[in-house]
């Protein structure tokens, strides 16, 4: 059945017009009145919805039965991610989503080439975030990866401050613990990776200083996109 993200307040029994952007993918898939439908806020769980009206540019809805599914990995990881060039963030912000990740800050590293700021680091990280909807739709969780603002590691810490959980940091340095020996028994880690070029030793250390214990991924050194989505794997498939 279609699945469509619709952040409004969902309750069965009501009558509601689409959001813009799941009624143009429902006028897409050409669904008639009485089509049945998937709809799911990011809230909780995930509603039958009835088709009742194909306007021109605008889907009326009959909101159905909830079912209280959830589809999310038991360990929640947040990953900081240096932002990678080109369409190689948007395949990690896709693939994060479709492993579970729970949230994204894309890092504005020292050596991350694109440098985001002002309106352009609005206009990506929307872009990210629809990213992000599309791939919950397509894999059938019914909560969304949040995609929060792009920030520089020192940013990032003053805001963030240890609460807990377990902080990683991906480290080429050696004698590195491997990470399974790292994350026995956390349900809760915050993973942070480097660009393509690779963190800085003062980002390094920087993130030391706050907690996060260095890991290894073994003796093959991976893209920036590949190493958090490694992990991602390790951690949160069933
Ligand atoms: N030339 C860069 C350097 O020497 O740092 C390579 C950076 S690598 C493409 C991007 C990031 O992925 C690294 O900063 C690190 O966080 C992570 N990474 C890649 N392979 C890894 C491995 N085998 N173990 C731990 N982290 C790894």
């Amino acid at each position: 059945m279609a699945r469509f993200y619709c952040p409004l307040p969902l309750h069965t029994g009501d009558a509601l017009s689409l959001p813009p952007s799941a009624a143009r993918h429902v006028q897409v898939l050409r669904l008639q009145p009485g089509g049945v439908i998937t709809l799911f806020n990011g809230q909780g769980g995930e509603f039958e919805a009835t088709v009742t009206r194909m306007g021109r540019s605008d889907v009326g809805v009959l909101i159905g039965a909830h079912s209280a599914t959830e589809r999310e990995a038991a360990c929640a990881v947040h990953l900081l991610a240096g932002i990678t060039a080109n369409e190689r963030m948007d395949w990690l912000v896709e693939k994060a989503t479709e492993l579970g990740a729970a949230s994204l800050t894309p890092l504005i590293a020292e050596r991350s080439v694109l440098k985001l700021k002002g309106e352009r680091a609005e206009k990506k990280l929307a872009h990210w975030q629809g990213v992000a909807v599309a791939a919950s739709e397509q894999c059938g969780r019914n909560r969304v990866t949040r995609i929060e603002p792009a920030d520089t590691l020192a940013a990032w810490l003053a805001q963030h401050p240890a609460t807990g959980g377990l902080r990683l940091v991906l480290s080429l340095s050696p004698d590195t613990q491997p990470l399974h020996a790292a994350v026995q028994g956390h349900t809760d880690v915050t993973l942070l990776s480097g660009p393509e070029g690779g963190l800085t030793a003062a980002e390094e250390a920087l993130a030391l200083a706050a907690g996060f214990m260095p890991v290894t991924l073994g003796p093959r050194v991976l893209r920036a996109e590949t190493a958090p989505l490694a992990v991602l794997a390790a951690l949160t498939l069933a």
